[in-house]
């Protein structure tokens, strides 16, 4: 059970009492109307459980949003906006996102932008979302068929971490934060790891869960509080992520469905590579880390001639300068450089090794 304040406006709860937490908050609060935003599956699987556990929350309004990415998008945000105004929303309501990434991240841009700002509240429903997504105050909107473009840095009121609402998801969608897990463990936490390691991830007991959804929110938060703008400790988030982004769009140009998670999994494998060659990290370390992860995920396959593309897909990402790559690489299991520079040559290795493994 945690309960974490971020700063003076924003408070995490995590656990099984998190959203009777929730429920002694909103009686103390003067909300002119609730809304909640939920998409299709948290509609069905998640708003009964939720609504179960707060009595106090009486009169409010559903939104629904359609599944997925792909309604990350601009036209989405009109209708719910306009669906705000049509239900009277004034600058004093409060905004629910009860969903995954794609929810929280809609719901917190909405309502960050809706009459120049409303209060909102995540409930995230799936890993990704209660270790990552939910926490830290990004929020935003794809552009384009580009990740992310369109949003708002700012924290919502209140982010609550229910882990019963895991038991819905999908083991695939479940593995898909794993993969944010076992990042937090590399890049803060060498005891952290250590539990991982010891647990069978595909068969944890509700103890072993919640205690492992605390520990990441706690590791996450950490960071976001030391670094709200992403100016140094923040980046280290970003382990395994730049080349795992790369491999996420260029699977997705190629129409091969690899979550994200999977992809930075791989990311941080390849990034490994990179740090053993510069001799940040030991080669044992490196070979550990992989034989771990790959109990649970498997390699991707590209070809050869493949690896200009991806190497592109990093250049164009917002994080990097044209001549050469920053990377967060680790020099130790919990231990984290936000920032060294790499070459596209060293990059390329990488990825060629990669497939010769
Ligand atoms: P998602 O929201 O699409 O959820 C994945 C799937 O699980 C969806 O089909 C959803 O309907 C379903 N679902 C959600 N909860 C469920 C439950 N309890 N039971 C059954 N089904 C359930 O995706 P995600 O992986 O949660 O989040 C990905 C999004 O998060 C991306 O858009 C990514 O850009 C964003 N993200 C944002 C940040 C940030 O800091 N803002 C960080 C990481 C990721
Ligand atoms: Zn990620």
């Amino acid at each position: 059970m945690l309960n974490i304040k971020l700063n003076s406006k924003s408070s995490i709860y995590s656990g099984p009492t998190s959203l009777a937490r929730f429920d002694a908050w909103l009686l103390k609060k003067n909300y002119s109307k609730i809304f909640i935003l939920v998409d299709e599956n948290t509609h069905q699987h998640c708003l009964p459980v939720f609504l179960n556990e707060l009595s106090n929350l009486k009169h409010f309004e559903i939104l629904e949003m359609p599944i997925g990415e792909e309604n990350k998008i601009l036209s989405i945000s009109e209708q719910l906006w306009i669906s705000l105004s049509d239900l009277n929303c004034d600058r004093n309501a409060l905004l629910i996102n009860l969903g995954g990434g794609v929810v929280s991240d809609m719901g917190g841009f909405i309502a960050s932008t809706y009459k120049r700002g409303i209060d909102f509240v995540n409930i995230p429903t799936t890993l990704l979302a209660m270790v990552d997504a939910s926490i830290g105050g990004k929020n935003g909107i794809d552009l384009n068929g580009i990740k992310n473009v369109v949003g708002t840095i700012n924290l919502p009121q209140l982010v609550c971490v229910f882990p019963d609402f895991l038991k819905t998801l999908s083991k695939r969608e479940f593995m898909n934060g794993m993969a944010e897990v076992f990042k937090h463990a590399l890049i803060a936490d060498s005891a952290y790891w250590n539990i991982l390691v010891k647990c069978n991830i595909e068969k944890l007991s509700t103890e072993e869960l919640a205690n492992i959804v605390d520990t990441s929110v706690a590791i996450k938060s950490l960071i976001v509080k030391q670094d709200l703008n992403e100016t140094g400790l923040r980046k280290t988030l970003n382990y395994g992520h730049t080349v795992g982004h790369a491999l996420e769009a260029f699977f997705l140009q190629n129409g091969k469905s690899v979550l994200h998670g999977e992809a930075v999994i791989e990311g941080i494998l390849i990034e490994n590579t990179i740090a053993v060659k510069k001799g940040i990290l030991g080669k044992k370390e490196a070979e550990t880390i992989k034989k771990e992860l790959r109990k649970y995920y498997n390699a991707l396959n590209y070809k050869l001639s493949d690896i200009s593309t991806i190497i592109n897909f990093m250049l164009h990402d917002k994080k990097n300068n044209s001549s050469s790559i920053n990377l967060a690489l680790i020099s130790a299991i919990g231990s984290c450089n936000e920032k060294v520079e790499c070459t596209k040559e060293e990059i390329h290795e990488a990825l060629q090794n990669y497939l010769l493994a």
